[in-house]
């Protein structure tokens, strides 16, 4: 991508004067951001955008780009980035493909058998044919099941059942006197994201892992399987990465670095984040007889399945035999950019995407996301051909790659680094769309914005507006009377954390792009979720079948998007940011003191002999009690403490200032406005440090992070709260001041924000 050249808008000793803010002419409140005008002009245009969005497109948008597989390097996935760029060219977008080469491994060889301890069996490791699905017999283009960025590896070792294969999965282990050293695990899918289970398992020194989708999870248990129903049927496969993103997400040889031709690689051997044992994803259909193969201990009640059978721990006596072979080659990844330009700020960005690759067909994921932003791209051209002008230049994007490690979106973060920090005004993602509710999550600093966006947008089931069917959903869904009583009081509803998963990552957490997440769902189960039968004749049967919830989230996404690239003053807000960060040091107090009352209770449990008084005698192996606790010290959360009272004010006095922009009309020189503009722009890189996280410099964001230990879901201030989880309590006091001065500078920055905003009032 070129570099636009920036408009010298501070130079221009502008004395126009724009009104903005709340004042009221008619009886309509104006948007935030804008004048009475100027929100009554948007408003008109929102409207009209809202109603161009096409059940039937998305329908024919999906059935084509679904029609084969395209996972990164087939013919059909190039196909499908190019059919994309041509539609965008069709509608005006000013459009290119750019392409980066990125390490993508595709098996060569699998095997899974039974070796001992029961019948002899080997793993089918194929989805059939269903008859009734049209595009489940493409198999010579499927991407066979398996786990990407898995070590290639041939090994035979007997068995053993870790539940999730997460770490506290193994502490039962250890107190039921299971050890995996030499084994093979076999994890369910679930609780964490899947490249977690082989992470934990070599660290605790197994030779090899399987992952398999128990129908209690996402099968039978759940509802009526595929073709009946939505849920996964006997010899469904979950495929995916299992590269530790949580190290660094994109393409494993280039990290910090786009994955250009010329761009500096490691070695496929020196990539630390491939998997240090081969791991294959099965069926419910082939884990079963592995798993009735298991003797040992019987597992604990809540590790058992739905499998109906007496689910034992082993080791052994099965025995099985686990093969992966790999084609490591390079891959050719084509995302595909789209734009608009600004009239009058093009040098700001508004950037949304969705990913185009899938595993397989992937009707649902990506699909389904995808072409509610084709219609959003369409929608906005047809606007501009009736007059629209947005202020800001908006980039659409279909990013290649996503499944396999964000890897198109991260390329092209990291090849357009310095210029998304200068520019990027936010970054508004999906990835997978069904029925229900509307979820968000992303930069706090949006969180007003987003809710705001929410009230405006029609839920097509209960003609509700979708914010008023959220906030009543997770009134329903509330732990208490207390929480209930919080989310009907707090004028907007929360939004979460970013963690990893989708292609926010990179906007957020290393370029300091601030971003949402966006998409409805909650009504639509199913268990297709990377396996053959993600496509066309799935969706249209069992999820959004007519789309309405399609044209929902085109409205939302572009409705956010135009709102972003019109507004006068951008539309952040700290309230609701401060109120956040304030509740989670309110978190990694609780979880210090909770380490700290169960290492004490713990110790006192050993001293009263608790464990040998309980443990069966006759229990084989017998049970083994837990080790003694180093009792945590007392940290100082002053700082914190220090730093969330610096935000309140700050954000206190930038609501002062937009409120006195109300109070006089809202008039405010134009170039204040585009220092204050620069200055939000700038906001969420305040929340970064250049250095990065503690082990692991690619993130840089000391808010959001993905865990290290959970994959998909957020740590929030992630330097502080894992430093305490892995027992740190040096490195816990040190991260907490480097947090706290993180936190000071942001107040620091909105404080200056508050006070240009109110200068350009004088
Ligand atoms: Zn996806």
């Amino acid at each position: 991508m070129k570099s636009f050249s920036r408009i010298a808008a501070l130079a221009l000793l502008c004395v126009l004067v724009v009104p903005l803010g709340m004042l009221s002419f008619g009886d309509e409140k104006p948007l935030d951001g804008f004048s009475a005008n100027s929100s009554r002009a948007e408003r008109q245009w929102e409207e009209k955008f809202r109603a161009i969005p096409k059940p039937e497109n998305m329908r024919a948008y999906m059935e084509h780009l679904s029609a084969r597989p395209h996972n990164v390097g087939t013919p059909y996935d190039k196909e499908n980035a190019e059919w994309i760029a041509a539609k965008f060219k069709e509608w005006g977008l000013d459009t290119h493909i750019e392409t980066f080469d990125v390490l993508f491994p595709t098996p060569k060889e699998r095997a899974v058998e039974l070796v001992e301890g029961g019948p002899k069996f080997v793993a089918k490791l194929e989805e059939p044919t269903v008859s009734q699905d049209p595009t489940s017999n493409q198999h010579a283009e499927q991407l066979p099941t398996y786990n990407a960025y898995s070590k290639d590896g041939d090994v035979t070792a007997p068995l053993v059942f870790v539940n999730y294969g997460i770490p506290e999965d193994y502490e039962q282990l250890a107190r039921l006197g299971v050890s995996v050293k030499g084994a093979i695990v076999i994890a369910k899918y679930g609780r964490s994201w899947r490249g977690i289970k082989p992470k934990v398992a070599a660290e605790h020194g197994a030779v090899g892992c399987l992952i398999y989708s128990d129908p209690n999870e996402d099968g039978f248990k759940q509802g009526e399987t595929f073709p009946n129903g939505p849920w996964r049927p006997e010899q469904g496969v979950q495929r995916g990465s299992v590269a530790d993103d949580p190290i660094y997400p994109g393409d494993p040889l280039t990290p910090g670095v786009g994955a250009t031709k010329t761009a500096k690689r490691l070695e496929v051997k020196d990539s630390p984040v491939i998997t240090k044992i081969p791991v294959l994803p099965i069926s419910y259909g082939d884990a079963k007889p592995l798993l009735e193969a298991l003797g040992g201990p019987v597992a604990p009640r809540a590790w058992r399945g739905g499998l109906g059978m007496t689910y034992h721990i082993g080791p052994g006596p099965a025995k099985v035999h686990l093969k992966v072979k790999s084609n490591w080659d390079l891959k050719t990844i084509y995302d595909v950019i789209g734009k608009i330009p600004g009239s009058t700020n093009p040098d700001e960005w508004v950037i949304r995407g969705n990913h185009h690759d899938a595993w397989v067909n992937g009707a649902e994921d990506p699909i389904s996301g995808l072409v509610a932003v084709m219609e959003e791209a369409r929608g906005m051209s047809e606007l501009v051909q009736q007059g629209w002008k947005p202020k800001r230049t908006i980039i659409f994007c279909a990013w290649d790659a996503e499944e396999p490690g964000l890897i198109g979106s991260t390329e092209w973060a990291e090849e357009h680094h310095d210029e998304l920090q200068k520019h990027a005004v936010a970054y508004i993602n999906s990835d997978t769309n069904g029925r229900g509710y509307l979820f968000a999550e992303g930069s706090h600093s949006l969180e007003k914005f987003i809710n705001n966006v929410a009230r405006d947008i029609t839920d097509p089931e209960t003609n509700l507006s979708v914010w008023k069917r959220h906030q009543l959903f997770v009134i329903a869904n509330a732990s208490g009377e207390q929480e209930r009583k919080e989310i009907r009081n707090r004028p907007d509803w929360r939004i979460g954390a970013l963690g990893s998963g989708s292609d926010y990552g990179s906007f957020q957490q290393h370029d300091g792009v601030a971003a949402l997440n966006i998409g409805f769902g909650g009504e639509d189960g199913g268990g297709i979720y990377h396996s053959i039968y993600d496509d066309f004749y799935w969706y249209t049967h069992f999820s959004d079948t007519d789309f309405v919830y399609g044209r929902a989230l085109a409205q939302t996404g572009g409705t956010a998007v135009m709102r972003l690239a019109d507004a006068e003053l951008l539309p952040f807000e700290f309230g609701d940011f401060t109120d956040t960060i304030k509740s989670y040091v309110a978190d990694v107090k609780n979880l210090a003191n909770k380490m700290r009352n169960d290492a004490i209770e713990r110790n006192r449990e050993l001293d009263e002999g608790l464990f040998s008084a309980t443990a069966d005698p006759r229990q084989k192996p017998a049970s083994v009690a837990p080790p003694r606790e180093e009792v945590p010290p007392y940290l100082n959360f002053a700082p914190l403490d220090n730093a969330v009272d610096a935000l309140t004010q700050a954000s206190a006095e930038y609501r002062k200032a937009l409120d006195a922009a109300s109070a006089n009309g809202g008039a405010l020189a134009s170039a204040s406005l585009a220092e204050v503009n620069q200055m939000l722009i700038d906001n969420e890189q305040q929340l970064t440090l250049e250095k990065g996280l503690p082990g692991r410099p690619w993130y840089k964001h000391y808010i959001d992070a993905p865990g290290q230990y959970t994959g998909y879901a957020a740590k929030t201030l992630p330097a502080v709260r894992e430093a305490i989880e892995l027992k740190r309590w040096k490195e816990a006091d040190e991260e907490i001041v480097v947090t706290s001065k993180v936190l000071e500078t942001e107040a620091a920055h909105i404080r200056t924000a508050a006070e240009k905003l109110s200068a350009a009032l004088r």
